[in-house]
């Protein structure tokens, strides 16, 4: 192990120990958890594979999420004590795909006005009637995922999509964007591997006057996927702390809840949405049990925790780098 993974260890553990306490606290106090990020998964159809996508090994049926799923999503959060929820809608699909994406973002706006409403999008759909949509809707924020600079890497990267097609639509919506007075944040995102490393300057110069911001971010292991480049060893003893249990929230499109958005195929599901509600769901037994388990650093016995090197690994994504 390097000095710098052994020092980023080092704090990332501190962390994870002052973070462990606030929790217990809470769960002795047997006070209630609800979720700051949550994940609606409002289709799962894709029209790429991405070489950095768990939705190859994904075995679940794909589908768009029912209205009626979605807006008892929405109806639920109304009662949580807090509204400044940040909402992705978007999991493993391509929101575009989804011929209700509009009314969602508008009735999910009407009704949590200070929830932020995101998405990510690989942008090969965005034509100009998509774009307009997008600039006059109540989003608060849209990432675009492009990992390269170049046709041939990015090919090979999102496979099944036009470099070509990508780029001028992008371009067209940054035109369109310019000439509208409401600001909705723009992000150009880069994930990065082995193929792209030596592109991230080209990549910022690309785009930083025409986005919002650049983010760069490393390869997401997701789970036992395989995809990541860091390492995909995993160690013995649980060495790491999630707090997806204690933040996040992930309503599939069937309305099947889980607490981790890298579970790509919702192997700890804890409920579904149809039979109780989100914050029901959100403080049952198996949710509690996870945290628990999360809280005492043994995670041994919770599949699929157990074969995750976030926390039996050092494959810890919190390197994030924001330029601009
Ligand atoms: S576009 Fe997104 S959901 Fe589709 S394969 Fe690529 S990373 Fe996965
Ligand atoms: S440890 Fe891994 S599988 Fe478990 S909640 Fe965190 S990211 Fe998800």
């Amino acid at each position: 192990m390097s000095l710098y993974d052994f020092s980023r260890r080092m704090v990332l553990e501190f962390i994870a120990r002052c973070r462990q306490h606030v929790f217990v606290r809470k769960m002795n106090r047997r006070e209630w958890f609800f979720p700051r990020i949550i994940y609606i998964e409002t289709t799962n159809v894709c029209n790429s594979q991405c070489i950095m996508c768990p939705r190859k090994k994904m075995t679940r049926e794909k589908g768009v999420m029912p209205w009626a799923i979605f807006k008892k999503i929405i109806d639920d959060c109304r009662s949580f004590p807090y509204k400044r929820l940040r909402l992705f809608f978007h999991l493993m699909g391509e929101p575009i795909f989804d011929p209700l994406l509009f009314q969602r973002i508008d009735y999910a706006a009407r009704n949590l006005p200070e929830a932020k409403i995101c998405f990510n999008t690989n942008a090969s759909l965005l034509t100009p009637k998509i774009s307009k949509m997008i600039l006059e809707s109540p989003l608060s924020e849209i990432i675009f995922s492009v990992d390269s600079t170049q046709s041939t890497t990015y090919e090979q990267i999102r496979q099944g999509l036009s470099y070509k097609t990508t780029v001028d639509n992008l371009n067209n919506f940054f035109e369109l964007k310019k000439r509208q007075p409401r600001r909705l944040k723009a992000i150009m995102q880069m994930v990065v591997s082995s193929r792209n490393r030596r592109e991230i300057k080209q990549y910022k110069t690309l785009w930083k006057e025409k986005a919002d911001q650049v983010s760069i971010k490393p390869m997401n292991a997701f789970l036992d996927a395989g995809l990541s480049e860091r390492t995909s060893i995993l160690t013995k003893r649980q060495v790491g702390f999630c707090l997806q249990p204690f933040y996040y929230l992930v309503v599939y499109w069937n309305g099947d809840i889980g607490l981790c958005h890298w579970d790509y195929d919702n192997i700890a599901s804890i409920g579904n949405i149809q039979d109780e509600s989100l914050y029901t769901n959100y403080n049952n037994q198996k949710a509690m049990a996870r945290r628990m388990a999360m809280c005492r650093m043994d995670c041994g016995n919770c599949v699929p925790c157990n074969r995750c090197s976030q926390i039996y690994g050092y494959d810890r994504t919190v390197a994030w780098l924001f330029i601009k």
